[in-house]
């Protein structure tokens, strides 16, 4: 990861758990990593491993019961989230920290205009609360993610799927948040307009400095828009760099599954590698490293205790037991 003295964002052996009648499934099992000013982390690993519970309890929205933050500490800028007061997380939320979700209609009110919509979140947030200066601030936004002013009164449903992503965004930034949380921002869209929408998003990132989450399945994505990789693997990061780290030297086996025979940082790479086997029961995780089922390099020792983070060079750190793994296959 990136070094500098200041961390803007710093997540603490985070653990969260969701209780399902009397099982417990364990989400996200000690998740450490930082995030500073204006630089982008991509989260990436297969559905079901923890990113997006991971994104959810920076923004306080787990629910809970049954989703519960277990422990840790999540730092804005020094201060724990997890501890602060729920009308401080109100304010927090939406002015300070904004989410974009995976389906832009889960997240529209089909009832009410988009003009609205965004309206409404910029005045929640303003001091004066003045309405005709959010409309104005709302006409702005929609200007911003290419769309008309005349369309300030048409309803979700008159909107394509992108278009309705594009609302969506214009809301996530109205309140111009220093963190954007960003859950698989295109997967719903069309190909051909994914790539329109992610240059939007670089582009009012550079222009106004947000930090970013970026959850993604496609590392074209990866390679495109973020500073740092952490590969989250049954509810843990797995290896953890930046995105030359990742692409061009990646040591674990399962990132190298994932990556495959990359060529270095390629753009044409859009999904993940399927790697053979299922990812571990959430409720019933092995003992020792969680990929020893799938690991064509597992011995003994890593079904003993828990993988401690190994630093392989600054900043790049791998959980796996054993890293001579790599020189044995190519030898
Ligand atoms: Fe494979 Fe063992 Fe490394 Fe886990 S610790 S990834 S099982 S070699």
């Amino acid at each position: 990861m990136s070094q500098t003295n200041e961390k803007f964002l710093e997540v603490n052996n985070l653990v969260v758990e969701y209780i399902t009648g009397k099982q417990v499934v364990h989400a996200v099992n000690g998740v450490s990593f930082s995030l500073d000013k204006g630089h982008t982390l991509g989260l990436v690993g297969e559905t079901g491993a923890g990113k997006t519970s991971i994104a959810k309890s920076i923004i306080g929205v787990l629910s809970d019961p049954p989703g519960k933050v277990r422990s840790g500490e999540i730092l804005l800028e020094g201060k724990d989230l997890l501890t602060a007061p729920e009308e401080d997380m109100l304010q927090i939320r939406g002015k300070r920290i904004s989410m974009i979700f995976q389906d832009p209609m889960t997240a529209l009110n089909p009832v009410m205009t988009i003009g609205d919509q965004i309206a409404e979140v910029v005045a929640l947030h303003s001091e004066s609360g003045n309405t005709h200066e959010a409309k104005e601030t709302a006409l702005e936004m929609l200007k911003m993610v290419g769309i008309t002013p005349e369309r300030y009164d048409d309803f979700p449903h008159q909107f394509s799927g992108g278009m309705k992503q594009r609302v969506v965004i214009a809301i996530a930034l109205a309140c111009n948040p220093e963190l954007l949380l960003a859950d698989e921002p295109t997967t719903a869209l069309d190909v051909t307009i994914q790539a329109q929408v992610l240059e939007m998003i670089n582009d009012l990132k550079e222009k106004l400095n947000t930090s970013m989450i970026l959850i993604t399945h496609d590392l074209g994505v990866v390679a495109e828009m973020c500073d740092d990789v952490a590969v989250v693997y049954a509810g843990e990061i797995i290896e953890q760099g930046s995105k030359e780290d990742l692409f061009d030297h990646p040591a674990h086996p399962y990132t190298h599954g994932l990556f495959g025979s990359l060529p270095s940082m390629a753009k044409g790479q859009k999904r993940l590698h399927p790697i053979p086997g299922l990812t571990p029961d959430p409720t019933d995780l092995p003992k020792g490293c969680n990929f020893s089922p799938r690991c064509p390099y597992a011995t003994d020792a890593c079904r003993q205790g828990d993988i401690p983070l190994t630093e392989l060079t600054p900043g790049h750190t791998c959980r796996c037991c054993n890293l001579g793994h790599l020189e044995k296959k190519e030898g």
